[in-house]
């Protein structure tokens, strides 16, 4: 390996004065904090080229990416730029930098070579193996929890010798009987991550935290290793700087040498052989949306203090977006609270208004994107791989999915499985199918310890080879295990309990065969896996507790599709949908239209962006709607969202999203109305079931029928439950400007009280209850429990929502939260007026929103915080 020539000059042609000095900057510490798309990461990899074409080796370059994708998309141009010199650089994820690192130098902090890395799944095996021996109750304390709290542990660099310290406890690892006090989590905690790092040690292995923080011990604790390094990276570069946690930031330290007490030398070029690295870290504090990881927004923030000396370029000029698009981004991020205000241009002129969509469900929201992606890649030419789906969470993804198979439209999923592929939809549709095919030996060996109910591969193995032995299939053999040799009472226990359960479903669902939702929300129940997912706390089975609602809502709505509906028959079409998913395929040609959450979109761009699900509940998350840091993180993927637009920004929501099988009403996301809006150009600016709750406090017509609508159409037609139904049925019928007679749920509101926890609470039913009522939104749910026809499929045993029941419902309206009309006026309230709310009493006026029916106020209610409410629902009084 040698060093590059190529043209210094080309590197710079085309970038602006504040690009040129970043490329250029000749120092030891550089941050380059702009907003997005100012070309923060394109300076980085021009800087990079820079310092090869002026002859630096690519061997002294370390260049961390946040995601692999992004580092291959590096290497790319910097090859491009430079020349085939470039492959050999490490650009890498912290991870796998780290993976090297251990690899080679592992050793000398106990790592023997081929050490093993634990997935999540291993971990948790591990956890469970440890919880096990302490005797510690795992469905109070779940491995997933526990593992979380290790986690925190390990992005923060506490060490278990330091948790124990902290915990007060005495534990050595390897110990046996050790009790640990009841109802001490820390001391749990402390003792559990003990034994966990005890266990690794013995098992040559490391998981995921462990590769940052064991990296850091080797560089802290070995000189010689640290010096190698320390000598190797000259030129440190990091990107996405704002989502490091503590331990990379500790890491990148650690590697740049800068506590070392080297000196430079002052003949050197560059940075010379010895003294700190030259390090460059790129990044957006507007972007910060790993917390939840640890990242830490102070190791942006606190950088000049952190390295001496340290420059700062502002990037002010967005080359990638629009005005409109800017604007909108601005203005969201500006309802943050401290945070230094950009200023953020662009030259490429005003462009498209933002297009925004409200549908009545995700069904409809999922067709109306799917046909204007059709209409726009017809009409305008747009190509597929131009335009990219964003949502929230993943469970959001089906109904998308869906939309784009049926109107033959290819996609790709990027970063996490699809639907059909997830573990925990595959264990749930692997009892349905041993439920309807009990031969099925795959789908049943799949579930028989899923939930984990003891019973392991060894009992595995000896019903398998009775099977194998008499012929028999494997739940046959479960069935005569009476007759197993070397079986013990700790298997038949068990194992007769889930013969038991799956002969309990069995029936259940020959009673209820054309009821497939019941029979799904039957399985989720009684086989216990929601149970353990409901319990953890790690986020990510959250969304899986998501996607199981998800799943039972496919049920439902199949059952509404099809007139004769089986078990049976819901299956085949899962499998279906698995099938034709799998046709556009990962690969790096797209040509297809990309689907992502958020998360995953950071860094990226593209022309055609819609951002999808934008309610109070879905986004915001849940969970950020009683919490202002949440909110603020929430505000942050929001930008990042807006952002990735380049020509055209989508923003759609829908009405009512249907999680468990049941409808909830949703309201529009509070970072649409923060989007000013003149920006933004609602083809359909209300859904159909708003307007008609609107009209129902008025005795006049009903208003807003004249403009463009499409109620009828195809994606409209294929709405399926809820309240959507009941709206085609309705506008479907000719009933066009007639009053509706759905007397019954009109006043519904005046229970107000009673059911404060229902508003989009699919997401928290199962949280026991402690969410309940805080959130400002909630308020809007009080009439769910006043319509209770819907069995709990929880344990807190409240119907908050309302369960689809679309047959009935040319009888019945469905009551719904939104319906109400108190007779308020946006008009008659100013900011600073003072108002009394039945449950949090006395508050004052400090926003006002005039949206016609759905105005907004905002009232500061002192202790009780600030709330946003829907004017024509809220239980208020003005003073
Ligand atoms: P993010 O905050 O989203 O990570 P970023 O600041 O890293 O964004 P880039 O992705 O580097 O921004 O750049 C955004 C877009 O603008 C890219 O398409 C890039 O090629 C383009 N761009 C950046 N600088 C220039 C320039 N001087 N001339 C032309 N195009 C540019
Ligand atoms: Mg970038």
């Amino acid at each position: 390996m040698g060093p590059v020539m190529c043209d210094p000059r080309s590197l710079i042609e085309g970038l602006n004065p504040q690009q040129e000095e970043a490329v250029k900057y000749y120092g030891q510490a550089l941050l380059i904090g702009a907003g997005a798309g100012s070309g923060k990461t394109r300076v980085l990899t021009r800087r990079i080229a820079w310092l090869l074409a002026h002859g630096f080796w690519a061997s002294s370059i370390l260049a961390i990416t946040f995601t692999n994708k992004a580092a291959a998309e590096m290497r790319e141009r910097l090859v491009t730029l430079v020349g085939p010199e470039a492959e050999h650089m490490w650009i890498s994820t912290f991870h796998s930098a780290c993976v090297r690192i251990l690899r080679r130098d592992g050793k000398e902090i106990g790592l023997k070579s081929g050490f093993s890395i634990y997935d999540t799944a291993d971990s948790e095996r591990l956890v469970k193996l440890i919880a096990a021996d302490l005797n510690i109750d795992t469905k109070r304390y779940t491995p997933r929890m526990l593992l979380g709290k290790i986690s925190d542990c390990k992005n923060a660099l506490v060490s278990w010798k330091d948790q124990l310290k902290k915990a007060n406890c005495d534990y050595t690892p390897g110990q046996r009987g050790y009790q640990v006090s009841a109802g001490d989590v820390d001391e749990l905690v402390a003792v559990v991550y003990a034994e966990y790092q005890h266990r690794l040690a013995l098992a040559n292995a490391v998981d995921f935290d462990d590769l940052i923080m064991r990296t850091v011990e080797l560089l802290q604790t070995c000189p010689q290793v640290s010096e190698y390094y320390r000598h190797r990276f000259r030129y440190i570069f990091v990107d996405e700087y704002q989502d490091t946690n503590h331990a990379q930031y500790v890491l990148v330290r650690e590697l740049s040498g800068i506590d070392s007490d080297e000196q430079p030398d002052p003949q050197a070029r560059g940075a010379g052989r010895v003294g700190p690295s030259w390090i460059t870290v790129v990044g957006d504090s507007d972007q910060s949306i790993y917390a939840f990881r640890g990242a830490d927004i102070r190791n942006i923030q606190d950088f000049e203090q952190d390295f001496p000396n340290a420059k700062t370029i502002m990037l002010e000029q967005n080359y990638r977006s629009t005005q409109t698009i800017l604007d909108a981004a601005n203005a969201v991020i500006a309802k943050n609270e401290n945070r230094k205000p950009k200023k953020l241009w662009t030259a490429l002129g005003q462009g498209d208004k933002i297009v925004g969509y409200a549908a009545d469900n995700a069904q409809q929201e999922a067709g109306w994107i799917a046909n204007e992606i059709a209409r726009i890649h017809t009409e305008e030419d747009v190509a597929y791989r131009d335009i990219a789906i964003m949502y929230r969470a993943n469970a959001q993804s089906r109904s998308l999915e869906e939309a784009m198979i049926n109107a033959n439209l290819p996609y790709q999923l990027v970063g996490g499985t699809k639907f059909y592929e997830r573990r925990e939809v595959k264990d749930a549709i692997a009892y349905l199918q041993a439920i309807v095919n009990p031969a099925d030996n795959v789908n049943v060996r799949r579930i028989l310890n899923v939930p984990k109910r003891g019973l392991g591969a060894r009992a595995e193995g000896l019903v398998a080879g009775y099977a194998d032995a008499h012929g028999l299939t494997f739940f046959e053999s479960i069935e005569h295990m009476d007759q197993i040799e070397g079986m013990t009472g700790r298997t038949t226990k068990p194992l007769g309990a889930f013969r038991d359960l799956m002969h309990e479903l069995a029936d259940f669902a020959k009673e209820h065969d054309s009821k497939p939702s019941e029979v799904v929300a039957e399985v989720l129940d009684k086989s216990g896996l929601l149970e353990e997912l409901q319990r953890s706390e790690d986020p990510q089975d959250a969304s899986r507790v998501d996607n199981l609602s998800q799943l039972q809502s496919v049920a439902a709505e199949f059952e509404q599709n099809t007139p004769d509906a089986t078990l049976a028959g819901f299956l085949e079409t899962t499998a279906l949908v698995a099938d034709s998913d799998q046709l556009p395929g990962e690969g790096e040609d797209s040509g297809k239209v990309t689907m992502m959450t958020l998360h995953t979109a950071k860094g990226l761009e593209y022309p055609y962006v819609f951002l999808t699900g934008m309610e109070q509940g879905t986004f915001p998350h849940q969970r950020a709607m009683e919490d202002t840091s949440e909110l603020s993180e929430e505000r942050r993927l929001a930008y990042v969202g807006i952002t990735r637009a380049k020509r055209r920004l989508y923003v759609t929501r829908a009405a009512v999203r249907a999680q468990w099988g049941q409808a909830n009403d949703m309201m529009p996301s509070q970072f649409l109305d923060e989007i000013p809006d003149e920006l933004i150009d609602w083809k359909r600016r209300e859904a159909g079931v708003e307007r008609m709750r609107a009209s129902w406090g008025d005795d006049d017509e009903f208003g807003g029928w004249d403009d463009d609508d499409d109620f009828g159409s195809t994606s409209f037609g294929g709405s399926m439950y809820g309240s959507s139904t009941y709206g085609s049925s309705s506008y479907g019928s000719g009933s066009r400007g007639s009053h509706p007679t759905y007397g019954s749920s009109h006043g519904s509101h005046s229970s107000y009280g009673s059911g404060r926890s229902s508003y989009g609470s699919g997401s928290r039913r199962f949280s026991g209850g402690s969410h309940s009522g805080s959130s400002s939104y909630g308020s809007y749910g009080s009439s769910r429990s006043s319509y209770g026809s819907g069995k709990p499929s929880g344990k807190s045993g409240k119907v908050t929502t309302r369960r689809a029941k679309p047959k009935d419902l040319t009888k019945s309206a469905p009551a719904s939260s939104l319906d109400g009309n108190n007779g308020l006026s946006i008009s008659d309230f100013q900011i600073g007026d003072r108002i009394t709310h039945d449950h949090y009493g006395l508050g004052k006026v400090i926003e006002t929103q005039d949206k016609g029916a759905n105005s907004v106020i905002t009232v500061d209610f002192g202790t009780d915080g600030v709330k946003r409410l829907l004017l024509r629902v809220a239980p208020i009084e003005k003073l």
